[in-house]
């Protein structure tokens, strides 16, 4: 498996990409950096899209994205996602308002983009990987992603507050390669992570202890202006897994 992560940032700024992460060249977990990331040739190469929540900075990018497509695709792209995060969509985004609505354009029986609901738990098989979505605790509903293949696993909890189950996933995931998960706000802001539904590096040294697997933790999600008060506190949580996850890095499982 490859994984390459697009974007890794909790805030936009420049160097710093929303998130974003592709899978194998064809499958892309959010769609925070689509357009800025990859070429139009690359972006071209995508086949399927996994969403794990409604929020911007997850799919500010599936407007331009769709366009740069049009025209050198055949066979429509799926966006995957849970039914709260597809009715968003739908009413907020691909509304012929803010953007023309290409789930049903050219035609609605052979569309640039086709919605496709996902459901926690169950694991669908695309693109020679298995995916699982995994709720999770968000402001809205939000899932998570495991991405298996025969050989290796990653697990992706999304945006997250306190949660359990995405560590029980992750505990019996054979073949973990890697566990990715967030940290948005400085300790001195619990009171916004709480609002927000986020985690702070204090918080998360106490989710951690949940994960049993002694594999590469890497955080993501930080709030760019943030990092020079949020790196001593990561540092500070003393777990031998944590890395921070590069925009740009590249795995191969
Ligand atoms: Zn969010
Ligand atoms: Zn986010």
């Amino acid at each position: 498996m490859e994984l390459r992560v697009l974007g890794c940032s909790g805030g936009e700024a420049e160097g710093n990409r929303l998130t974003c992460l592709l899978v194998n060249r064809s499958l892309a977990i959010d769609a925070g950096s689509l357009t800025q990331a990859l070429t139009t040739r690359e972006q071209v190469a995508v086949r399927q899209i996994f969403i794990t929540h409604s929020h911007l900075d997850h799919i500010c990018t599936l407007p331009f994205f769709t366009k740069n497509i049009f025209g050198h695709t055949e066979v429509p792209v799926q966006i995957h996602a849970l039914p709260e995060t597809l009715a968003s969509l739908r009413r907020h985004l691909f509304n012929d308002e803010l953007w023309p609505d290409f789930s049903v354009i050219p035609s609605p029986d052979n569309p640039i983009i086709r919605f496709s609901e996902v459901v926690p738990g169950q694991v669908y098989e695309v693109e020679g990987l298995r995916i699982t979505p995994i709720l999770v605790n968000h402001l809205v509903p939000c899932v998570g992603y495991r991405v298996e293949d025969d050989h290796s696993a990653f697990v992706f909890s999304s945006d997250t507050a306190e949660t359990d189950h995405v560590y029980e996933v992750a505990n019996e995931t054979p073949n973990l390669k890697l566990f990715i998960t967030e940290a948005s706000f400085p300790n001195s802001q619990a009171w916004l992570a709480e609002a927000s539904k986020h985690l702070t590096p204090e918080k998360l040294g106490r989710e951690l202890k949940k994960l049993k697997q002694d594999v590469p933790v890497g955080i993501f999600h930080l709030t760019p202006g943030d990092r020079p008060v949020m790196l001593p506190e990561l540092k500070a949580i003393k777990d031998k897994r944590l890395m921070l996850l590069d925009q740009d890095a590249h795995f191969r499982w």
